[in-house]
Order: C-alpha cells, then structure tokens, then sequence
C-alpha cells in the first residue's frame, strides 16, 4: 500500500481507490466504485461518500478531499458506476503504511443485489477483493453453479477482509430450495458447501364460494395454479366457465403440494379429486388409473375426457370452418367437409382419440394422409402432411394425443395447414359441434375397483370436511366471545 507522506496515512483503508490512484500514473484514471461506495444519489460531502457501509473515518474523507473528485461534479452513482479521479500532485510520493487497526483485520460483510451487467467477479472486485482472489473463488464455485447463471435481483452475502483483500465468504441461495456457501479454506483454497432444503409433499384440501371465477376463487383460497390449472383441464368440455358460473357456486379440490419446510407453497402436484357445484348442478372429477392411462372420471365411472379432441394441433386458429364455402382454389362454392387449421409447416400433429390407423399414405388432393378409426362409428382423417412421424403406418393403434405427423401443404393446398375431418357413420360432420361418445365407460373388475377408490375419497373428504368445520365453529364462537 501507498502513502502520500504530505498527508496523514490514508490510502490504505480505501484499497480499491488506492489501487486506482496508483494504476493510473499520472493520467485521469477510471475505476469501478466498489459497492459500499456507493450510495444513491451521491452524498454531497467526501465524509458522507465514505459513511455508507464503513464506520466513520477522517482518513477516507480527507483522502477523498485531497484526491478524489469535486462531490458537487458527481452525478447520481451506484455499485459498479465508473468515477474519474484526479490524480495526485506529481511531487507526492506514494509509500506503504499500515491500517488503522480498527480496520486492519476485521472481515466486513456486504448485503449486495446483482444489477444488471453485474458478474461474479466484478461484484467481488468491486467489494475490495483482489481479482486474482476473485477469479479464484470463482473457480471454486464453478463445480456447483455456473456463474454465468446469476441473475440480476440475486442477493449475496459477501464478507471482505479489506486489509487482506481476500474474500472470507461469499452466500446466496440461487434458489428457494438451496444455499451455497463459499468459505476460505486456507490462503489459497477455498471450501464450498451446498444446502439443500428438502420439500414436503403433502395432500390438501382447499374449498372455495365462486367470486369472481373459478379460477379466481380458487386461487384466492389457497390452491396452487398448477392444481387449478389441472381442475380447469378436466372440465373443459363440460362446463363453460365464463358462462355457467355465477355467484355462490361452490368449489372443492383435493390435491397433493409441495411446501417449504416454514410453510410456504412451491407448487401443487396432482389433483386426485375435484367437485364443482355450479348453476345447480354437480361435476365431479376422480383421478383414477385404468389400462395403464391416468385419467379422471365421474362418480359413474364415465370418463371426463373427450372421445375426440376438437383440436389435433395446440394453438393455431382455425382459419376455414365446416360448410359451403368458395374453395381457394377452384373458385367455385363447395362443400368444406373439415376444418383448417393455419399452422407453420413441421407443427405436430396428434391423434384426436384412440384408433386404429385405417390409411397412411399420398390421397390425391389430400398429399400425405392419415385416417384412424376410433370405433363406435367415428372416424378422423389429417391431410396435407408434410411428413408422417415414426412408426406411424396403416394397421397400427394410436392412442389420443399420440404424435402421428407434421403440418404441411402437400396436395391440392394453398400453404402449410392441417385439413382435419371427422366422419360418424360414413357421413363427414363438423368437428366441433358433433355429439361424442364418452371416451371411456368403466366396467366389471374395473368398475369395481374404481367404487372402492370412489368410496375411499369419500370418506376422506367427509373427515377432512368435519375438521374444517370444527376449526371453523370454534374460531366463530372465538370471534363470537371476543366481540361480547
Ligand atoms: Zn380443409
């Protein structure tokens, strides 16, 4: 370290600036402003520049009064602003001095946010850490987080030996679930140690009176988006939720979630039941596996899940409907025995239900051409494919939602779509409105196995439900004696 022997020791306890000072010969010289250095906006006089994060020292503000720049030129700064410093006379001589010893040896500890442009490195440097000991320390962490991974808003706790310039330790916690801590081993080593919080999964209840929506109302009364998401999936198609609902409709999902060991909820896992009692009647949803497919169920044992989707490719707009229309390309009005769908040519195309693979192959107008049989009188047909996907072939079963081809404009066709039909009983009809079949009806050994799962979640939910209605009862009667 250095000092100017006209002055009081100073340069030292400042020995990032000392460092710039000293690189800078006798040019202008720019630096980084170490953290602490840098409250926003810049104080107004050198003793508060210096005040932020170390204790009161006449030596930063006088070395600052000396060197550094005019406070009244500084604009607003912070952590990682570059300064411009005069430096010094060029008959000061720059000699080693020793800390004060209030300084000399203390580690200090930094809170610091990551801001944009911030890296690992820059950050320590920034803090007084020398930059080979940065790079190292660095290094060290390489095994258990890539650096180039940290996130701005990510919180760092940071202690410094500023004498030593030697980071001591550096925490953060890149996620709710885990810590890291790098501690200084020796003078050369460093020792990493990964804290790992494990969640805990449990299945919860969550009732709800609709408010606003559904949605809403769950959400409002504690369910994870993920289970609400699940609820919302299993009745599509069965009940319009912008429509149907109304004010006092009620709501109950059963589902698994995962929390944090102090309670708060990461994300919600299955949902193993849901009841909705809206507009006067009541769904109910029962999570139930069966041929090797999980999928939810009525108290009856009918499936929830559509015979046919509506849609074989997700998010694209139909761009032509079912009926008469002007055919693009012969001009002339015709029949529209499908619907379209507009979608980039390589966009994945999925079997609407469970079939078997009737035709796979060049159809004329229709280029590449795949039709599946579902049974009980239905039919789908998908044309102008680009390609179909491996192990689809005629003869072959698919199950709904498989992966069977690509969008693309083979045959008569004007772009890249998917030309998408359903025939019931040899006769083309429109996809979205044509009455189905349920997709499955459970029967014999597997309806009696799904009653006693039916009867299982019964009896839970009718325990669950007392339990929450006592905890209820008695917070009123609480609230109850409170106000008299
Ligand atoms: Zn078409």
């Amino acid at each position: 370290m250095f000092h100017c022997p006209d002055h009081r020791p100073r340069a030292a306890v400042l020995p990032a600036l000392a460092v710039i000072a000293v690189a800078g010969g006798a040019a202008l010289v720019t630096a980084a402003l170490p953290g602490w250095l840098a409250p926003t906006p810049f104080h107004q006089d050198a003793a508060d520049v210096a005040a932020p994060g170390l204790p009161p020292d006449d030596d930063i503000a006088a070395w600052l009064l000396d060197f550094g720049p005019s406070p009244a030129a500084l604009p607003a700064t912070a952590p990682g602003d570059a300064i411009a410093l005069q430096p010094p006379p060029e008959d000061h001589a720059w000699q080693h001095f020793d800390l004060p010893p209030h300084l000399a040896s203390t580690p200090r500890t930094h809170d610091v946010v990551v801001a944009s442009g911030d890296t690992f490195i820059g950050v320590l440097v920034g803090l007084g850490v020398a930059p080979d000991d940065a790079r190292a320390a660095v290094t060290a962490l390489k095994d258990v987080f890539d650096p180039r991974r940290l996130r701005v808003g990510q919180a760092l706790e940071v202690a410094v030996d500023p004498a030593q310039r030697r980071l001591e330790r550096l925490v953060f916690a890149p996620s709710a679930l885990q810590t890291l801590e790098l501690a200084r081993k020796d003078d050369a080593a460093f020792e990493v140690q990964v804290h790992t919080t494990e969640l805990v999964l449990e299945r919860a209840l969550t009732h709800a009176r609709v408010d606003r929506s559904v949605d809403h109302a769950a959400r409002r009364a504690g369910a994870p988006a993920e289970s609400v998401q699940q609820m919302l999936e299993v009745f599509r198609g069965h009940v319009d939720f912008r429509r149907q609902t109304q004010p006092g409709d009620e709501l109950l999902l059963w589902y698994d979630r995962e929390r944090l060991p102090d309670g708060a909820v990461m994300r919600g896992g299955d949902l193993h039941y849901a009841r909705l009692d809206i507009g006067g009647r009541t769904l109910e949803a029962f999570r139930f596996e069966h041929d090797g497919r999980t999928e939810y169920f009525d108290r009856s044992g009918q499936s929830l899940r559509r015979f046919l989707l509506r849609q074989p490719v997700t998010g694209y707009r139909i761009s032509s409907g079912f009926g008469m229309r002007r055919h693009p390309i012969l001009g002339y009005m015709r029949m529209h025995n499908g619907i379209d769908f507009a979608a980039p040519t390589g966009t994945p195309i999925h079997a609407a239900g469970d079939g078997r693979l009737v035709r796979v192959g060049r159809n004329g107008g229709y280029g590449n051409y795949i039709r599946i049989d579902h049974g009980n009188g239905y039919q789908t047909a998908y044309a102008h494919l680009s390609r179909f996907a491996r192990g689809i072939s005629t003869g072959g079963r698919v199950r709904q939602g498989d992966l069977i081809g690509y969008v693309g404009s083979t045959g008569v066709s004007t772009g890249p779509h998917l030309h998408f039909e359903v025939i019931r009983n040899g006769r083309h009809v429109n996809p979205l409105t044509v009455a189905q079949p349920p997709a499955t009806q459970l029967a014999g050994d597997a309806l009696r196995r799904f009653q006693r799962h039916v009867a299982q979640i019964d009896a839970i939910l009718k325990r669950e439900q007392e339990r929450t209605l006592v905890m209820q009862t008695t917070s009123t009667r609480l609230a109850a004696r409170s106000d008299g």
